[in-house]
């Protein structure tokens, strides 16, 4: 599942290739996974984008008037691809840019002259491919109210990289939250962004249990967890910055600590990672240097 780090490659190297092109034409090849009328996909032509951004575990296009939304779920990935090239298996949509006429002035540095950028009179095309079907494109047009769930009122907290999430803020927004730390770090209402990989990730660099309960952390495990959690998706994004271009569909995970790596030796300590499936649903954890 694409988390904060993902996403954030993605939303920044998108932003850098696409905004200020006009979208030339939007296809739904597998309508299902569409919130939104055919007429509502047709009028996204001629709009231009002003930004693409990440929030939490979502993609997020602003347009001249209307907005497009994706949450990816477990299976959705992003490929930016040259116009006319063959479209993968499983695609559900395929939005089509024309001409940049000039680079966003507010692109993120690391992208500025990168050899995977579109050219300015490149056709470049978005296609958002999901094999389960899970996840979801929802289109916001302007003055339409279509809810998009996970993104309402109380539902989605700051982004865990938020600057305005500050270790104060941490503190006070921790208190409601007494249960384990795993579940409390992948609680989108609590913050946003974390997934079932980097909270795992989170809680080895914070050498906590991802299974100990929040209540029986002490102060300073506390401001260890918020460190942790900054530190972590500020490494990943700077790997992923590197490993991921142009293949934005692929999901880099092999640098991870511990997260699926049941059996294999930790890196800190040298003990086997351990490795718990309830329901199929993997945690992995170091018992030599997490307690
Ligand atoms: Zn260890």
């Amino acid at each position: 599942m694409p988390e904060l780090p993902d996403l954030t490659i993605v939303a920044e190297a998108f932003h850098g290739a696409l905004a200020t092109r006009p979208i030339l034409s939007a296809e739904a090849t597998a309508p299902l996974a569409v919130r939104g009328t055919p007429a509502e996909l047709s009028a996204l032509s001629g709009q231009r984008v002003t930004s693409i951004r990440r929030r939490g575990k979502f993609l997020i296009l602003e347009l001249d008037r209307d907005r497009l939304v994706v949450n990816p779920m477990l299976t959705g990935r992003f490929q930016l691809a040259p116009a006319a090239t063959k479209h993968p298996t499983k695609t559900a949509l395929v939005v089509r840019f024309g001409d940049q006429a000039a680079r966003p002035p507010d692109a993120a540095p690391w992208t500025s002259g990168a050899e995977w950028l579109p050219a300015p009179d490149a056709r470049p095309e978005i296609r958002y491919r999901d094999p389960t079907q899970m996840g979801k494109v929802y289109l916001l047009p302007s003055g339409v109210e279509r809810p998009v769930p996970g993104l309402g009122e109380g539902e989605i907290g700051p982004d865990a990289d938020d600057v305005g999430l500050t270790l104060d803020v941490w503190r006070t927004r921790i208190r409601r939250h007494p249960g384990e730390l795993k579940n409390l770090l992948r609680n989108q209402s609590f913050v946003a962004g974390i997934g079932n990989a980097y909270s795992d990730e989170i809680c080895h660099a914070a050498r906590l249990l991802p299974l100990r309960k929040r209540s029986t952390l002490a102060d300073e495990e506390v401001d260890e967890l918020y460190a942790a959690t900054r530190r972590t998706l500020e490494s990943a994004i700077a790997t992923l910055r590197v490993r991921v271009p142009p293949t934005f569909e692929a999901q880099v995970r092999d640098f991870l600590a511990v997260h699926l790596k049941g059996g294999q030796a930790c890196p800190r300590c040298g003990t086997r990672v351990s490795e718990l499936k309830p329901g199929g649903f993997v945690t992995s954890f170091c018992r030599g240097c997490q307690h």
